[in-house]
């Protein structure tokens, strides 16, 4: 009997596994912590071991200098709106389906549950604008994805980058069909937390959708049916507060292996933050997004789709600095041990506001005060 499919402390919850398995063995088992963490039925596995021998934490990652380095944003003025930084992925969605192409992304579903999905048109894929500050589920995508290409369809897909790892691994060999995007990340909290707190603030409400970044940018934003049940700044909501603070991820994120500047995917896209402003070819105060090129295959995709951007190339060790997942994975806090043994016995709720944790949330909520907002604005005008 097969023990263990990988080390569970290193699972990322990509599913590749449950993919992988030819008589549906694996299924989603969410522990007491609240990871949801594949579990085989001993009474189904015939013990061939492709889940084990397909799951990208038993691998080296391959990964991959990044070749050049773009700050960017896209022309489309109303469409970066909704977006959480310069409507990139947006914009590469545009093309690859103007190109006969189909896309993946991550979308809320009818339950309210975020999931991997499919677009093949724009207006489809506009539901995957937005960064959503929680781990979106990947189903059977990547046996789905398989059959697309099978069937020779180009197929688009972003995602996290143990995401990409997972749909790669399943794969197993590179398909000139598939191009892969990561997002930089800094952790995705399981969605049990997020359900939770959806039913503690909207009550009877039913939520379909969630947003975080772009429509209402650095809100909480609850919709019923594209009706706003709740809104709060990020720093005067808790879930926020406690997802920036870097309480509440996945546990394997906090040893993430993606969090490098080596990446694994075709291209990386996330936000240009602490770029030099005043060196700015074409001046902008808008969100700026990074995208790094880092294969072959990425270069001719960017080739493809630039024309929908405004981009200049910038050095690899800007984006760098201003962003710790291109460095290291997010940093444990201290109190998180105490978050996870109060989730354990009370749920999220509870969890979130024990003392320490409280602690940690207060002192991100007073860095957000108007005195010191409007300090950051100063500082920011000398620099
Ligand atoms: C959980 C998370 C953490 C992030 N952390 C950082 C960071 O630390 N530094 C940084 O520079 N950038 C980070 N990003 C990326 C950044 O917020 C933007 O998503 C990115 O710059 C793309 O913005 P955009 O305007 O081009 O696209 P948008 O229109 O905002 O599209 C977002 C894309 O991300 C996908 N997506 C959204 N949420 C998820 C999710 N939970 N799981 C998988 N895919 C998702 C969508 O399908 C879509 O393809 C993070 C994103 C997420 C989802």
């Amino acid at each position: 009997m097969i023990a263990q499919i990988c080390e569970e402390s290193k699972c990322t919850g990509c599913l590749a596994c449950m993919n992988l398995c030819p008589c549906g063995a694996i299924t989603c088992q969410e522990r007491e912590d609240g990871n949801v963490i594949p579990q085989i039925d001993p009474e189904k596995c015939i013990e061939c071991h492709r889940c084990v021998q397909g799951c990208p934490e038993n691998h080296v990652k391959e990964k991959h200098e990044p070749r050049q380095c773009y700050a960017t944003w896209q022309k489309d003025r109303k469409e970066r709106k909704y977006s959480a930084s310069g409507g990139i992925a947006f914009g590469f969605y545009k093309r690859w389906i103007q190109n006969a192409g189909i896309v993946y992304g991550a979308a809320f579903n009818e339950k309210g549950i975020l999931t991997q999905q499919k677009a093949e048109t724009l207006e489809e894929a506009r539901k995957f604008r937005g960064s959503k500050y929680v781990q979106s589920y990947n189903g059977f995508s990547y046996s789905e994805i398989g059959k697309e290409l099978k069937k020779g369809k180009k197929v688009l897909f972003i995602g996290t980058p143990c995401q990409i790892a997972g749909l790669k691994a399943y794969l197993g060999k590179a398909s000139d069909a598939l191009v892969t995007i990561d997002l930089i990340c800094h952790g995705t909290p399981p969605m049990s937390y997020l359900e939770e707190y959806i039913k503690e603030i909207a009550g009877a409400e039913k939520v379909d959708r969630v947003s975080f970044r772009g429509e209402k940018d650095y809100h909480m934003v609850f919709y019923s049916q594209d009706r706003v049940v709740y809104s709060q700044r990020f720093r005067k909501d808790l879930y926020y507060t406690a997802y920036l603070q870097g309480i509440i991820h996945r546990e394997n994120c906090y040893k993430c292996e993606y969090a490098d500047k080596r990446r694994i995917s075709d291209l990386t896209i996330g936000d240009f933050w602490g770029i030099d402003r005043k060196s700015l070819k074409v001046p902008y105060k808008g969100k700026i997004s990074v995208v790094l090129v880092n294969s072959e295959k990425g270069r001719k995709f960017w080739d493809l789709v630039k024309d929908e951007f405004i981009y200049e190339e910038r050095s690899l060790e800007e984006a760098v600095k201003g962003n710790v997942p291109l460095q290291r994975p997010a940093a444990l806090p201290k109190d998180r041990m105490k978050f996870i043994e109060v989730y354990k016995e009370k749920g999220f709720m509870s969890a979130v506001k024990t003392p320490g944790v409280q602690k940690a949330i207060e002192e991100a909520k007073v860095k957000d005060n108007l005195f010191y907002r409007i300090l950051g604005k100063i500082k920011r005008r000398f620099r």
